[in-house]
């Protein structure tokens, strides 16, 4: 069972969608959102309020949730120091 590369839900068989970069990895969405979302509007899926929910739901742990917008966070500040240093 594969499981979507944006939303972390499951990805049933005969459904979504695969999308292989040149360099080879293959990347599995669930739906057409999930893929605008990820190739065509440039998101990070863990940053998504309504892709976290689902994590939320499925875990009922409200602590690594927390840990990981600390870590989408820091993510979010490299990200930008490196836009800010390719200007
Ligand atoms: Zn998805």
């Amino acid at each position: 069972m594969a499981y979507c590369s944006f939303c972390n839900n499951e990805v049933l068989k005969g459904t979504g969608e695969i999308y292989v970069l040149k360099d080879g990895t293959a990347l599995n969405f669930c739906s057409s959102k999930c893929k605008r979302n990820s190739q065509k509007l440039k998101r990070e899926g863990r940053l998504m309020k309504w892709t976290s929910k689902t994590l939320v739901l499925s875990s009922d742990k409200k602590a690594p949730e927390k840990k990981e917008s600390a870590l989408a966070k820091d993510i979010e500040a490299k990200l930008k120091a490196q836009k800010e240093a390719k200007k």
